[in-house]
């Protein structure tokens, strides 16, 4: 688990406001649930076979004895919520929230144990309209991001849960067969959830799954048109994709559309957003049933995507454009006079005080430090006369110059506008 520090969220804060943005501008709201679930809850929905279920939880007993889990997503807290509070009869949502998430795994480049994701789940609605209009909101997040060029559309579709039975039952029988060749996971999964063994790695399994029976031909008539019908619309707002036979995900909840946006740039830790279709887990977790859709990007992932390609405007490190020296008797208090009334005169601007005294000479390298652009120099004279010295930090040749404190938020609000 890390911690983030100054110098990197500025980046967060950029890429968390873009997305902000994008989701304001189609009318999403925000939820937030608490990060700490019934255990109960995530076994229900994210399935007891899944990898995240049976080996990444944080789960401990609470004082009560009740078993807890640290989310290791936010669909089912979502579901949950939105059930809970009535947000889900009879009626449509598209929510998102943000936060961390918690899972047990080998930490690596791109894979934490705490790690954030930003998520949004549509509930109520049927068609495959809603999954386009998803794809296109984050579509349109990676042009706001410059990082439309470095990722891929893989989508997919699962069908409904009679052709996966279907299908599951005829892949286990031609896998069987080969048993013995299989990796040491899909040998295990081939008991307890064989569709995962499609998003195997192993060469020697790949290689084996060539042959083996393709979910197409199982697939319901309902699905294939939503999916097809979903293909449709990507193609009318010219979004481009690639369907992933292959592509399962790693949840038990999905059916018909899955979909992930991948990259290169990342090494094998490449997905940096993923979601898919659940229209039964509503009524799975105790609800009536609801459709819905939904998906979570990964905020590590994107941020260090944004750092590799240098994506992050220069703008983001934003430097003090005030900073303030004061020295001598009266100096501290009238600085700080000084310092409120440039920030209720210029609200944008940042004023930084120079907290902590010391002589003018180390105040001065920390003010060159800050980045500012200008100091205001304050010592007893300054105090007499009502007054700053104004100086230039980022040029040699401007001469400083005496301001009265009258014109001091006007002086500095124009200097600002240049
Ligand atoms: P992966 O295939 O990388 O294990 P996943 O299928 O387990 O991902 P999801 O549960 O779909 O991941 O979560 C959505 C997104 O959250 C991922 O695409 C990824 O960007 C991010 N993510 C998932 N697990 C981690 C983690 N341990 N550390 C950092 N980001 C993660
Ligand atoms: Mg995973």
């Amino acid at each position: 688990m890390n911690d983030i520090l100054p110098e990197q969220t500025p980046a967060w804060q950029y890429l968390e406001a873009q997305v902000f943005d994008v989701l304001q501008s189609y009318g999403y709201h925000e939820i937030r649930m608490p990060i700490l679930e019934q255990t109960e809850l995530f076994k229900r929905s994210i399935g007891e076979v899944t990898d995240i279920v049976e080996k990444e939880m944080y789960t401990f007993n609470d004082r009560n004895g009740d078993s807890l889990t640290l989310r290791p997503e936010g669909t089912a807290g979502c579901v949950r919520a939105g059930e809970e509070n009535g947000l889900l009869y009879n009626q449509t949502q598209k929510l998102w929230y943000k936060g961390p998430m918690f899972r047990h795994e080998k930490p690596q480049k791109g894979r934490y144990r705490q790690f954030h994701q930003i998520g949004v789940e549509c509930f109520g609605f049927v068609g495959p309209d809603i999954d386009a209009e998803l794809i296109c909101l984050t579509a349109r997040l990676w042009k706001a991001l410059g990082l439309m060029d470095d990722v891929e559309l893989q989508i997919n579709t699962l069908g409904n849960s009679e052709s996966r039975a279907a299908f599951r039952k005829d892949l286990v029988a031609y896998l069987s067969q080969y048993r013995d060749q299989l990796d040491e996971d899909s040998q295990r999964r081939l008991e307890t959830n064989p569709l995962r063994i499609l998003d195997s790695k192993n060469q020697e399994t790949q290689k084996i799954l060539r042959e083996a029976p393709e979910f197409h031909d199982y697939l319901d008539t309902e699905s294939k048109e939503h999916f097809s019908q979903l293909c449709a619309y990507l193609d009318a707002v010219g979004i481009q994709y690639v369907v992933n036979p292959l592509l399962v995900r790693g949840l038990d909840y999905y059916c018909k559309t899955v979909f992930e946006w991948v990259t290169t740039k990342l090494g094998s830790q490449g997905t940096v957003c993923a979601g898919g279709r659940y229209d039964g887990l509503v009524e799975q977790l105790g609800g009536k049933a609801t459709p819905a859709v939904g998906f979570a990007m990964g905020i590590e992932r994107l941020v260090l995507m944004l750092e590799t390609l240098e994506k992050i405007p220069e703008s983001v490190n934003s430097a003090p454009d005030v900073y303030i020296v004061a020295n001598g008797e009266g100096a501290s208090t009238y600085s700080l006079k000084v310092a409120e009334q440039l920030r209720t005169d210029i609200p944008n601007a940042v004023i930084v005080g120079n907290s902590g005294g010391g002589s003018f000479k180390s105040q001065f390298k920390k003010a060159d430090k800050s980045g500012a652009r200008f100091a205001l120099v304050i010592g007893e004279s300054e105090v007499q006369g009502q007054s700053v010295v104004l100086k230039h930090l980022r040029s040699e040749d401007e001469p400083q110059r005496t301001l009265i404190l009258n014109e001091l938020s006007t002086e500095i609000m124009s200097l600002l506008n240049d």
